[in-house]
C-alpha cells in the first residue's frame, strides 16, 4: 500500500526567524508517524533547515537544474543538493512552468537528471481554469506526464503531485470528486502507458488551496494519496493536514 506523503511547500516565504517558528510547531507535532513529510525550501535556506529541522520532516529544493555543474548563472543542481544531504526536489511546481515559462521538456529533463543524482522527485502537474472549462483537463495532465514518462524508467522515487492551476492560492480547493475523478484518471493512463506496478505504487498527491478545514474530506478519497500544501504549511494547521487521515 501506498505510505501517505504531506509536502509543504513554502514557495518563496520565510526568514531564519519564521523557519524557527515553523521548526517549532513541527517539532511539538506530533505527526502522524506513518506519514512521510517533507518541506519545500528557498534554496537559500536548504542548508540551515536541514540543521534544525526534526528528523522526520525532509527538507526538499524547489527547483533544481538538469546538468551537474557549469555556467548557469543562478541555478542549483541536483549534485549540489545531494552534497547538502537534501533528498527531495519539487520539479515542475505550476510557477516555475506559468512564472517561468519552463516547458514540458525542460521539466523531464530536470526530472530525469534529480533521479539520476538519487534524489526524490516531486513531478508537479496540473490543468489551468481554461484548459477546464474547455473539457481539456484529462488530455493536459496525461500530456504533462507523458513528457515525464518518455524521460524516466524508474518511479519509485517519484511522487506525482496534482494541482490544478485555478485551485492554488485561491482558496478555491478542488472538491474531493473532483480531485478523486483526475488521481483516478492518470492511475488508469499509468496502468496502460507506464506499467501496472507504477500505477499501483505511485503516490498521487492533490495540492491547491488544501486546508484543515479540508484535508480530511480530501484524505479519504481512494486515490488521494497526501497533500502538497503551500500557504497552510507556514501556519501551525500544517500539523492537522499531515494528520489528516487520524
Ligand atoms: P496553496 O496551498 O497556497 O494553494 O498552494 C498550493 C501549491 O502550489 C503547493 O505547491
Amino acid at each position: 500500500s501506498r505510505k501517505f506523503w504531506v509536502g509543504g511547500n513554502w514557495k518563496m516565504n520565510g526568514t531564519k526567524k519564521e523557519i524557527e517558528g515553523i521548526v517549532d510547531f513541527l517539532k511539538k507535532g506530533p505527526l502522524d508517524p506513518n506519514v512521510e513529510v517533507v518541506v519545500g525550501v528557498p534554496a537559500v535556506y536548504l542548508d540551515y533547515s536541514k540543521g534544525v529541522l526534526p528528523p522526520n520532516v525532509a527538507p526538499a529544493a524547489q527547483n533544481a537544474y538538469k546538468v551537474p555543474k557549469g555556467a548557469f548563472t543562478g541555478e542549483t543542481s541536483p549534485a549540489m543538493l545531494v552534497d547538502l544531504g537534501i533528498d527531495w526536489v519539487i520539479l515542475g511546481h505550476s510557477e516555475r512552468r506559468n512564472v517561468f515559462g519552463e516547458p514540458d521538456s525542460l521539466i523531464a529533463e530536470k526530472v530525469a537528471h534529480a533521479l539520476e543524482t538519487g534524489l526524490n522527485v516531486v513531478a508537479c502537474i496540473g490543468e489551468k481554469l481554461e484548459e477546464r472549462e474547455a473539457g481539456q483537463t484529462e488530455a493536459v495532465v496525461y500530456q504533462q506526464t507523458q513528457a515525464i514518462a518518455d524521460k524516466i524508467k524508474d518511479w519509485s522515487k517519484v511522487v506525482l503531485a496534482y494541482e490544478p492551476v485555478w485551485a492554488i492560492g485561491t482558496g478555491k480547493t478542488a472538491s474531493p470528486q473532483q480531485a478523486q475523478e483526475v488521481h483516478a484518471q492518470l492511475r488508469k493512463w499509468l496502468k496502460e502507458k507506464v506499467s501496472e506496478k507504477v500505477s499501483n505504487e505511485l503516490r498521487i498527491v492533490y495540492g491547491g488551496s488544501v486546508t484543515a478545514a479540508n484535508c480530511k474530506e480530501l484524505a479519504k478519497e481512494a486515490d488521494i494519496d497526501g497533500f502538497l500544501v503551500g500557504g497552510a504549511s507556514l501556519k501551525p494547521e500544517f500539523v492537522d493536514i499531515i494528520n489528516a487521515k487520524q
